[in-house]
């Protein structure tokens, strides 16, 4: 069965599974479904006087002229020289050699060998290469395609091709669905063993239909659990008093239509018997919190808590003042945890939470550990999704009795992404930001013309603006290797060069009270720059702020600095972002930076963003669990999805059996998990 253990692969002890789990290989199934990252190509042997390109993998034959032992700087090798009839030369090294396999390279033996390329002209060798030895010349190789997989520490790719031929076999037990003129075991049978002439066609042809595979599980999985959450029932919030017309009179603004759409799609959910599970999306500043707090109102209207959930305690922190501010008028009482509040004060909250004097609960993810209890939670809201995980966003849920749920997100994810992604997810989108922003201007700036953004942010100072400076967190610089510059750095440069602006210190690692004292100050005017890491990347919102300063911007990702822009041009004023790089730069990083001072389309940006970086790293999703694509790269496989989605909602029609069976392929603990 595919399902079995790779322990009951013979010869496969617990010291190799131990190893396979490290690569997430526990079942045959898993194995089979772990495909090679590259082929080699063995088809064509070099000469030796024609291995040029150090690093490079070759392939050659030659005829042992000599083997010699050596001791270099303490460490004994093998040295076997070869030569072939172009007069090249080339030496294989071996350390840590067993005499007994060393005893093979006699002097006119014939030796194939397949490896990396090191060292220039007369020193070319190859270490520990891949070889087999002949009595006479064995004469051209017959063409072969290695399948090479990532491997762990002490597990080699070899060792792992060696166990596919004793699992391959599993691939006839699964669903015999075809595409692309293949079912899932010939593809990847022809992943494993490439009979093809080269590499390429496998890349294209059955490694797409294995991703296919799996996109179109992942899809099948969403459309299971959005139909599960339809069954459920929960309390209708539909009760109106005049909370929300009392609210919207004291904003001092109007909301935007899209804003005033998007409410209407939440509220209507709430007042509905299925708990709503919506995503919210919208770009930085386009006015997220306004609209939860509709939402919140409308909960407390209904007598329910809600929980609202912010990745960052800074975040936390801003989100409970703007909430007071807007909801102590009105009688709703705000309470804010988070993981490093002082006992007595968590015991307070605690208290406050579980009599449901608190009625709304801002906090970190210490929202959801065992001693919080809320007396009736209705309604929970996650900010900034994408630094959250599905698990995560369970476990706030499951603080009450199947709470309405609305999560909302910066992240600009296409359309289409977004629809595949969140299948299970209703999605709203707010598509238009508040009337009167400024556009911010982007520039940007070599090392060599760091003291003229030092003058600007003097000059900007000077007319009575604030500016945010963002580097790296200080530990960050001692040991990088790339030296990134830190806030102590910062700090101390702009004391020796503008002594007169007062300039404050956030980062992640401080006190509670202390961020909390000079994000006050901040907004109180009392400093003129923050000097900050990325914490203040998510949210932070002061509207008088109107300059950001990045330093190692060349680092970043489009759509971190894309965030970080955000954080400026809130105000009715003019904004810049000025962002400092050091040279040289890749050819990547530049095209990162140009294209980020000509567009502040999110959703542009985000998709450059993806081709050049993948999606893991953009979005972070890889720590947050959304994308655990074993095959597929939504990267590369995008195309796929329209085709997904078609086949995918013919199945769940047709043939709910085999849709079954294909999200068991490639997610049996996921299944479970979706049917709790
Ligand atoms: P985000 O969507 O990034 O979370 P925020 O909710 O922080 O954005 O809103 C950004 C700023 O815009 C806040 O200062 C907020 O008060 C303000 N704002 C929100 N909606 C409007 C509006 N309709 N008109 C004017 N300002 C608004
Ligand atoms: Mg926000």
């Amino acid at each position: 069965m595919p399902s079995e253990p790779v322990s009951t692969i013979r010869g496969v002890g617990s010291d190799t599974t131990k190893k396979l789990a490290r690569l997430n290989i526990r079942t045959k199934l898993d194995l089979v479904l772990h495909l090679p990252h590259r082929y080699e190509d063995r088809s064509v042997v070099t000469p030796l006087d024609e291995l040029r390109i150090p690093k490079e993998y070759y392939y050659v034959q030659g005829v042992v002229q000599d083997v010699a032992l050596k001791q270099t700087k303490g460490r004994s090798s093998a040295q076997v020289e070869l030569s072939d009839e172009s007069g090249g030369v080339l030496t294989l090294r071996f350390f840590n050699y067993r005499p007994r396999w060393i005893a093979v390279f006699q002097k006119g033996v014939w030796v194939r060998a397949y490896g990396q390329l090191w060292g220039e002209y007369r020193h070319k060798s190859m270490i520990h290469p891949d070889f087999k030895t002949f009595n006479a010349d064995p004469g051209p190789p017959e063409p072969e395609f290695v399948p090479v997989y990532y491997a762990t520490k002490g597990l080699t790719s070899k060792h792992i091709r060696s166990l596919i031929p004793k699992t391959i076999q599993e691939v006839n037990l699964l669903p015999k669905f075809a595409h692309f003129d293949m079912t899932l075991a010939d593809a990847l049978q022809r992943c494993h063993n490439p009979e093809m002439s080269s590499a390429d066609v496998v890349r294209k042809g059955p490694r797409r239909r294995v991703a296919f595979d799996e996109l179109l599980a992942y899809y099948l999985l969403q459309q299971r659990r959005r139909l599960q959450h339809k069954t459920f029932t929960t309390r209708i919030l539909d009760r109106k008093s005049h909370l929300i017309r009392d609210f919207l009179d004291s904003l001092g603004f109007q909301l935007t239509k899209s804003q005033e759409t998007v409410a209407r799609e939440i509220l209507a959910d709430m007042s509905s018997t299925r708990p709503m599970l919506r995503l919210l999306q919208g770009d930085v500043g386009s006015g997220k919190t306004v609209v939860a707090t509709l939402c919140i109102l409308r909960a407390a209207e209904n007598g329910v808590q809600t929980a609202f959930m912010a990745p960052t305690e800074l975040l936390a922190e801003q989100h409970y003042q703007t909430l007071s501010e807007w909801l102590d008028p009105l009688g709703i009482k705000v309470g804010l945890v988070t993981g490093r509040m002082p006992a007595p004060t968590r015991r307070a909250r605690q208290k406050a939470i579980a009599s449901g004097d608190d009625l709304v609960v801002v906090g970190t993810h210490a929202l959801f550990q065992d001693s919080i209890h809320f007396n009736q939670l209705g309604l929970t809201i996650i900010d900034e999704q994408q630094r959250f995980g599905v698990h995560q966003r369970m476990l706030l849920r499951d603080k009450g009795n199947l709470p309405h749920q609305l999560i909302m997100t910066a992240t600009p994810i296409p359309r289409t992404l977004a629809l595949y992604l969140f299948a299970d997810m209703d999605v709203s989108r707010i598509t238009e930001l508040p009337p009167g922003r400024q556009s911010i201007t982007t520039t940007l700036h070599s090392d060599k013309h760091r003291a003229e953004v030092i003058e600007a942010v003097r000059r900007h100072v000077e007319r009575g603006q604030q500016a945010y400076w963002v580097c790296a967190a200080i530990e960050e610089s001692e040991n990088d290797e790339q030296e990134l510059i830190g806030t102590e750095d910062v700090l101390k440069e702009l004391a020796m060069k503008i002594s007169s602006v007062r300039v404050g210190h956030v980062h992640g690692q401080m006190k509670t009270q202390e961020k909390h004292a000079t994000m006050h100050d901040f907004r109180d005017r009392k400093i003129d720059v923050l000097v900050a890491t990325t914490v203040i990347e998510v949210g932070v919102d002061v509207p008088n702020a109107t300059l950001i300063v990045v330093d190692n911007s060349s680092n970043m990702g489009l759509a971190q600095l894309h965030q970080l822009r955000g954080r400026v041009g809130r105000g009715a004023d003019a904004s810049f972002c000025m962002l400092n790089y050091t040279n040289p730069l890749s050819d990547t990083q530049r095209q990162r930076l140009v294209r980020l001072r000509e567009s502040q389309d999110g959703f542009e940006l985000a998709d450059l963003d993806l081709q050049l970086r993948g999606w893991g790293e953009v979005f972070g999703t890889k720590q947050s669990g959304t994308e655990n694509f074993r095959v597929a790269s939504l990267a590369h496989d995008r195309d796929l999805l329209e085709e997904v989605n078609t086949v995918g909602a013919q199945l769940i029609a047709k043939e709910p059996e085999l849709a079954g069976k294909i999200i068991d392929t490639w997610s049996p603990i996921e299944s479970d998990y979706a049917s709790v």
